[in-house]
């Protein structure tokens, strides 16, 4: 590794390989190796970790994650940024794997027989779709340890919301049923190559075991209907929920309350009832 000459700079990858951003594909790159580094480490100490990065793009966040020591899988949809990733891989020989595909039709569970953490500056336009995927489904825990994603800053936000926050909502509670989650740095949009219109964040989300007696699906549907009437009282908003009323006695929930005093425990609490 030593002789080998170093990497140029992005802006030079970029030029060399005519990466200019395709807005349909949430290309923001990151060109800032210090930021770079700095999300690189959130998961911890990736040395000799498997780490599954969504969008490499141009590289900037997978020659990070390849300098802090981790074998990257990654998933780019663009085939433009092949090229270049082809030479990060043969700077960092056997440590990278670049599959050009859509990750939203990935099976993780077929690309890793080890844990792995999930590292990604994420496109804005299937973010969501994938953080709801990883969160759901019916076997828990997840074969990830840890998820690492750069979200618009609202999204953040709702992630890691909690109760009585407007910002709380189905997704606060999608994931900390599940996870411990925090806000692990905020990113100005003049890091991005074009700057987006809006502030960005990383979340750090890491599994917690997950709570007895509770069908993942009942959960979402009852979030589904409390929040889809974000503004009525509970008792209102769940008459359409078949049992739900009688849950809320179980629970020893007031029923006057409004779906964003709720905690996730106490939404945890009312699911279980609903799944009995
Ligand atoms: N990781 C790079 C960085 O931090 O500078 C690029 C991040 S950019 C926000 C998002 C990347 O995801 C782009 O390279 C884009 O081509 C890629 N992408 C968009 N949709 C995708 C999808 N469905 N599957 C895989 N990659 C996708």
């Amino acid at each position: 590794m030593k002789d080998r000459p170093p990497l140029p700079p992005l802006r030079e990858v970029i030029k060399k390989h005519g990466l200019t951003a395709n807005k349909a594909l949430g290309q923001n790159f990151l060109l800032d190796t210090q930021l770079l580094s700095r999300i690189a480490a959130v998961p911890g100490d990736l040395t000799g970790a498997s780490v599954f990065e969504v969008g490499p793009g141009p590289g900037g966040l997978t020659q990070a994650l390849l300098q802090a020591g981790a074998q990257v899988t990654a998933v780019e949809r663009d085939e433009r940024c092949l090229p270049a990733l082809q030479d990060l891989s043969d700077h960092f020989p056997g440590k990278l794997t670049v599959i050009n595909e859509d990750a939203l039709k990935i099976d993780l569970t077929q690309l890793f027989d080890m844990p792995f953490h999930i590292v990604s500056n994420l496109p804005y336009n299937v973010g969501s779709a994938l953080l709801i995927k990883w969160l759901s489904g019916a076997d828990w825990q997840p074969a990830w340890q840890s998820l690492t994603l750069m979200f618009q800053r609202e999204v953040a936000e709702r992630i890691v919301a909690k109760e009585g926050s407007s910002a709380y909502g189905r997704l606060s509670i999608l994931a900390q049923w599940r996870c411990d989650t925090k806000l692990a740095m905020s990113v100005h949009r003049s890091a991005f190559t074009p700057p987006p219109k809006v502030m960005s964040a990383i979340v750090h989300l890491t599994p917690k075991p997950q709570p007895d007696g509770v069908d993942p699906e009942m959960l979402a549907k009852l979030t589904q209907t409390a929040f889809s009437q974000r503004r009525k009282m509970l008792r209102q908003s769940l008459k359409s929920l078949t049992g739900g009323l009688d849950a809320l006695d179980a629970a020893q929930i007031d029923s006057a309350r409004r779906p964003e005093t709720m905690s996730v425990d106490e939404f945890v609490a009312l699911a279980r009832f609903l799944s009995a």
